[in-house]
């Protein structure tokens, strides 16, 4: 029987990451896949040349699409917030998502919910990821969202907390680290693995996960630093299957099991 999904995030990108194999798979086994987005992204970090013209809005918006049509989705929806900018460098912007009153926003998300008669919805960890205030605010919403329209099925999308912070304590052993490196950046960020439900197998997905991360051209480039979407873009074929052929979820209700659940679906049927 088929499904429909609705898959909620903050900015255009972010459907890329965490959960754009779960989003492929979904599609090609007949299912109806909605991305919806609370913000354009006008306030993300981009190279001067996309920021200068003021539009990188309209980019991004444009990105998503591409991103939307590799992914298979069949309608993409925005809720029409602006971008908050980071923690650390606000946009200040009155109509911030982030700053948006909790009913009003998940009132407009729940409306595009009733209307698709959704079955399941995808959004983040109370955490928001790695703490973004739009990414902690797509949380609240898409719960609230759920309760409000009575979707089933509600999956934050996230990541297995642990072999991130492996990596980092293997990074924090070796000489010459930079100042202010915190080997305890990810003891809270996502989720700590006892919590998740769902480990869902995309690795047949990766080439369409890979074609929506590089629709996101404007965020894979910047003035200075290194952009995550850039370097995983560089990754080659089976290294990227391997690192990305995974994406995990926490289902709300569902008391975590092993083995973790392949299908985001396994409540429905
Ligand atoms: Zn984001």
């Amino acid at each position: 029987m088929p499904y429909t999904l609705v898959s909620f995030h903050a900015h255009p990108d972010d459907e890329a990451l965490l959960t754009a194999g779960t989003l492929a798979r979904a599609s090609a086994e007949g299912h109806r896949v909605v991305l919806v987005v609370a913000t354009s992204g006008e306030a993300g970090l981009a190279s001067t040349d996309l920021r200068a013209d003021g539009r990188l809005g309209e980019r991004r918006t444009a990105e998503l699409m591409r991103s939307a049509r590799a992914l298979g989705c069949a309608r993409v929806e925005w809720l029409g917030y602006a971008d908050s900018g980071m923690a650390d460098a606000p946009s200040g912007a009155a109509d911030s998502f982030a700053t948006a009153g909790l009913e009003e926003a998940a009132e407009r998300l729940a409306a595009i919910l009733r209307e698709e008669e959704a079955d399941a919805i995808t959004i983040y960890d109370p955490a928001g990821g790695y703490g973004h205030p739009d990414h902690v605010q797509v949380h609240h919403v898409g719960k609230r969202a759920a309760e409000l329209a009575g979707t089933p099925v509600v999956l934050e999308a996230t990541v297995n907390r642990r072999p991130l912070q492996r990596v980092l304590s293997f990074v924090s052993r070796l000489p010459g680290l930079p100042a202010g490196f915190d080997p305890t950046l990810f003891d809270h960020a996502y989720t700590a693995p006892e919590h998740l439900t769902h480990r869902v197998d995309v690795r047949r997905y990766t080439a369409r996960k890979r074609a929506s991360m590089a629709a996101h051209v404007s965020q894979a480039g910047a003035d200075s630093g290194v952009r995550t979407l850039a370097v995983l873009l560089k990754l080659p074929g089976p290294i990227f299957r391997r690192a990305l052929g995974h994406e995990w979820f926490v289902e709300h209700g569902r008391t975590p099991a092993r083995p973790l659940l392949d299908d985001i679906f396994a409540t429905l049927r």
